[in-house]
């Protein structure tokens, strides 16, 4: 099946000429005639699965005759985060950069009022999160009646941070005649059900799920004490070919302390969780993706969806307590036919963690022994990439070539130059696994999206 074959207009065959794609995903060569045909589709995807262009690319061509009106948008793409809702906003930048086409971003923690003055101007697709796009709603920015598509991606994430009484408000406000589309990588029954009231006659189409049957990760679990998770992260870093690595925790305080000691220890690191606002997790998202640092300690807030090209490994320094959330974290390695590593970090009180996720992946985990990672090397001496930009190093582009590889490693881990704080801090014992079991609102599984839910309105 060829691009070709879909029947995209010359000018969109062109833009996915430009991006580099010879042949369309399943999702993609199955999605998008019937969207062009204006059909419903329900679209069983995970993110990986090529999922954004299968909407976008049609939605695109649908739209490119047609004007909008002030506060009326002509499309709708719901998002279940901030982050997915750039994303697909930057799709749309990529494949419809040979169409007219006006866009306008909802979404929260950001200021109002550059949003409101877009839907003035009147806008072809507006790409929102449900809390912000109800705000701007009630305070009468947004007419629906004019919005003949709808997009509700990732709905079994909106269903986990509570988005579903939303979405049924917003789809009771659009033109029954709208076509709509509903992505979902599960099929739980309150989506089914919201599938069955909202949408018409759907068709629908389906991929496997990109994680599980992601032969590219090679997936392993390491037993560890919890007072020894900071060596054994700190050897597989030092040891282990890392070029760049997201390490998953589950609660958002032990992102910010495993992210700032790791930066007094003299790694380049950042971090991404739901307590941050919008323009930092973007910022630091930005870091991560140009090079500036190459390790992201992360909340699931980044599991899910982020598409970041050359990540070679993951870690999770906290087993997840989800097992979705595991596929989600795991499959941010492994992108795009590249080769990834994930390392699970097991203690003793996660073993029924790591039979949920046998149960789920069908897949018995590889177990290694953590004698098998070589301690780490020296601290002393690291350089951090504060010290670093001010110096000789040129911003690298994330995934650099093999040869940059090795620059890039002599520059971020062990430079003659002391780090900007010299002495490694003792380990720290033991500090979040016995605290945080009494930190309900620091919970950061399916309750925390919750809390994200809450920063978006
Ligand atoms: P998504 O599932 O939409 O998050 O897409 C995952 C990744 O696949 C993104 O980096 C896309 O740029 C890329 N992609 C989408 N369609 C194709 C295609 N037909 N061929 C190769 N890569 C693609």
């Amino acid at each position: 099946m060829k691009f070709a074959d879909l029947g995209l207009s010359d000018e969109l065959l062109k833009a996915v000429a430009d991006a580099g794609y010879d042949e369309p995903t399943p999702i993609q060569a199955q999605a998008i005639p019937p969207v062009l045909m204006m059909k419903d589709i329900i679209g069983i995807a995970q993110t990986g699965t090529g999922k954004t262009a299968s909407f976008v690319l049609p939605m695109i061509d649908i739209l490119a005759h047609g004007r909008s009106r002030a506060r009326m948008p002509r499309s709708l793409i719901l998002e279940p985060t901030r982050e997915l809702a750039a994303q697909v906003a930057e799709n749309f930048e990529k494949y419809g950069k040979n169409h007219n086409l006006s866009m306008a971003l909802l979404i929260g923690g950001v200021s109002m009022g550059d949003q409101i003055k877009a839907l003035e101007k009147g806008v072809d697709v507006l790409i929102a999160t449900p809390g912000r796009l109800m705000d701007l709603f009630e305070r009468g920015r947004i007419l629906m009646s004019g919005c003949e598509l709808l997009v509700i991606d990732e709905a079994d994430r909106m269903l986990d941070m509570g988005f579903i009484p939303d979405i049924e408000q917003i789809c009771s406000k659009l033109p029954s005649t709208r076509q709509t589309m509903l992505f979902s990588a599960t099929m739980p029954p309150p989506i089914k059900k919201l599938s069955d009231q909202f949408l018409n006659n759907p068709k629908s189409v389906e991929v496997s799920r990109p994680a599980t049957a992601n032969t590219s990760i090679d997936q392993s679990i390491i037993h560890v004490a919890p007072k020894a998770k900071r060596k054994l992260l700190y050897g597989i870093l030092d040891n282990e070919g890392v070029d760049t690595a997201i390490i998953f925790c589950n609660r958002k305080t032990e992102v910010r302390d495993l992210c700032q000691d790791m930066r007094k220890d003299g790694f380049d690191a950042g971090q991404i969780h739901g307590d941050m606002d919008q323009s930092s997790r973007l910022a630091e998202l930005e870091r991560f993706k140009s090079g500036e640092i190459n390790i992201l300690c992360a909340s699931d807030v980044a599991a899910r969806g982020l598409d970041i090209k050359g990540v070679s490994h993951v870690v999770n320094y906290d087993i997840p307590w989800h097992p979705d959330d595991y596929i989600h974290r795991i499959g941010r390695t492994g992108r795009a036919g590249a080769t990834g590593i994930a390392i699970t970090f097991v203690t003793n009180r996660d073993e029924e963690h790591v039979d949920s996720i046998e149960k789920l992946t069908g897949m018995k985990l590889p177990v290694r022994d953590s004698k098998s990672v070589k301690p780490e090397k020296k601290p002393s001496g690291k350089k951090s990439s504060a010290d670093k930009s001010k110096s000789e190093k040129p911003k690298k582009p994330n995934k650099p070539r093999p040869d940059e590889h090795t620059e890039a490693k002599k520059t971020s881990s062990k430079s003659p130059s002391p780090p900007v704080e010299k002495s490694k801090k003792p380990e720290k014992q033991a500090p979040i696994a016995e605290a945080a079991d009494t930190q309900d609102d620091d919970w950061n599984g399916p309750v925390p999206g919750f809390l994200d839910a809450k920063l978006d309105r």
